[in-house]
């Protein structure tokens, strides 16, 4: 039964408009046969409306100030909070997360909206030494007019929230696409940024396919482009809008090592592994990859995990006994389960499986594999609920291997060796690496993003100064006394 209680459509200039293009529907993926949200793509002509009234909104926005944009973004985040089980529900039939994972992450994202909220009241700016007495040098922020948003299905509504609440508090206006299997998650979001206050064409949301987020980041009105997703559609962007001059940050992909010496808490261990290997059906670009035990006598670790991952309960995400939701779609499933058998082609073998449910949800046996480094699962991102073990003999062979891949967004060590962590925290090519704690998860409040081609060279995510930092352009005022009057 769909759970939107809205058509679902295209947001531009505070009105709700059916795209020009071809017309789609969004299953649910735990029950194919079941339509959940139905719009019309938006196209080239919503675009250029989109993008013209986010630049009709501006400067009214800007002029606001800081503490009152502020104030409506603390006002969105009460909003999140008073409708979390509608959007936790939504998000459900559309993404295929249990409610429980689905309940977290609105609950995060409410937060996300009060943290930038209350940093309205941070200091702006700098004061400077000047060699003129009568002059004060200080830097101002000054916001990049409009922001191009695009965003993946994965985090539906965090993601967007770490990238519409800072662009907004810095006085920008926005223009979002978001992903396509996640429409009504947008929609919604919409509706409570509108409820909350903010004015129309500030925020602007196209529902649309891949080809327009090209369009969004190729116009040459949007002056800042912040992006989450896939390394090959992140590089695409790159060329783009580095050709241009345009301000840009990615957001990429991840292929996070696990390290688990001899001295581990094995518990703690095999439950964080377990969690961040196939929680989120190991949707999750933070998502433990490969395991890498170093040195010997891992026996009692491996058996847990084994274990662990048998017992899995796999289901709809509306039940309250499943551990783990389907993937997100039926190419997901096909793909992932295709990167299984070429792992087993390549010499791999399946240490543990948990057991597939009945029906036609799209759903992936979570699967611990074992076998050479060599095989394409260790360099290649295969986004769902596999993991693999892999053996290193050193603690140095183990941080090589891990860094082995082009990929450097997480990674995670458990050891009671504080020596041997710190030696991980300096040589992991990771832009997070966790000490006995899973790979996946992070405070908003902290920095967040990866290296290598994870990332883009530039500001990263989240924390309130780095947001900042990305969201505005900083300027320098030498502010000179005028001569006293006679
Ligand atoms: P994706 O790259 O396929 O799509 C992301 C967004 O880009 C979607 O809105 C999509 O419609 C749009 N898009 C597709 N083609 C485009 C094009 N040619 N030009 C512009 N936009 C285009 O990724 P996905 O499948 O939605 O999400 C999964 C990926 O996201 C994984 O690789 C995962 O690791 C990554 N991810 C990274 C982070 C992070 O913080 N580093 C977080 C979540 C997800």
């Amino acid at each position: 039964m769909p759970v939107l209680t809205k058509p679902a459509s295209s947001f531009i200039n505070g009105t709700w408009v059916e795209g020009s293009g071809a017309a789609v529907s969004r299953c649910n993926p735990a029950a194919p046969e079941e339509t959940v949200t139905s719009y019309r793509q938006a196209g080239s002509a919503e675009l250029e409306q989109a993008i013209r009234s986010a630049a009709a909104a501006a400067r009214a926005w800007d002029d606001l100030g800081i503490l009152a944009r502020g104030r409506i973004l603390s006002a969105a985040a009460a909003r999140i909070r008073e409708r979390a089980e509608e959007i936790a529900a939504v998000m459900t039939a559309e993404h295929g997360k249990t409610m429980a994972e689905s309940r977290m992450e609105v609950d995060a994202s409410a937060d996300t909206f009060d943290y930038h909220g209350g940093s309205a009241r941070n200091p702006v700016g700098t004061e400077y030494p000047s060699s003129h007495p009568d002059e004060r040098i200080l830097t101002v922020r000054r916001p990049l007019g409009i922001v191009g948003v695009i965003t993946p299905w994965n985090f539906p509504l965090q993601i967007p929230a770490w990238k519409i609440a800072p662009a907004l508090l810095h006085g920008n206006t926005v223009v979002w696409k978001s992903a396509s299997h996640t429409p009504g998650v947008s929609v919604l979001l919409m509706d409570i940024l509108a409820a909350a206050g903010v004015p129309a064409g500030v925020v602007n949301l196209l529902l649309g396919p891949g080809p327009l987020g090209s369009e969004l980041v190729s116009h040459p009105m949007v002056a800042g482009v912040t992006f989450t997703g896939s390394v090959p559609v992140g590089h695409h962007i790159r060329s783009i809008v580095c050709g241009r001059g345009a301000k840009l940050q990615l957001e990429l992909g991840g292929h996070n090592a696990t390290l688990v010496l001899a001295d581990a808490d094995v518990e703690l261990a095999a439950s964080s592994v377990v969690s961040a290997a196939m929680g989120s059906t190991g949707q999750k670009c933070t998502a433990t990859r490969r395991i890498i035990l170093v040195g010997d006598g891992h026996e009692a670790f491996l058996s847990r995990v084994k274990d662990k991952v048998s017992a899995l309960v796999l289901g709809p995400g509306t039940d309250p006994a499943v551990q783990i939701g389907p993937v997100v779609s039926a190419s997901a499933r096909d793909e992932i389960i295709a990167a299984i058998s070429q792992s087993l082609a390549e010499g791999g073998e399946i240490l543990a499986q948990a057991a597939t449910p009945a029906g036609d949800g799209y759903y992936v046996p979570p699967t611990l594999l074992t076998g050479p480094q060599s095989m394409s699962i260790c360099q290649e991102e295969v986004f769902g609920p596999v993991a693999t073990v892999l053996h290193a003999a050193t603690l140095d062979e183990a941080i090589a291997l891990a860094n082995n891949t082009a990929f450097g967004l997480t990674a995670a060590v458990f050891t009671s060796d504080e020596r041997a962590a710190r030696r991980c925290v300096t040589y992991l090519e990771a832009g997070l690496v966790k000490v006995n704690a899973p790979s996946t998860g992070s405070e908003l409040h902290a920095p967040f993003g990866g290296m290598k081609d994870s990332t883009f060279a530039g500001p990263r995510e989240q924390n309130s100064a780095v947001a900042a930092a990305f969201f505005t352009h900083e300027k320098t005022a030498y502010l000179r006394l005028a001569p006293e009057k006679a």
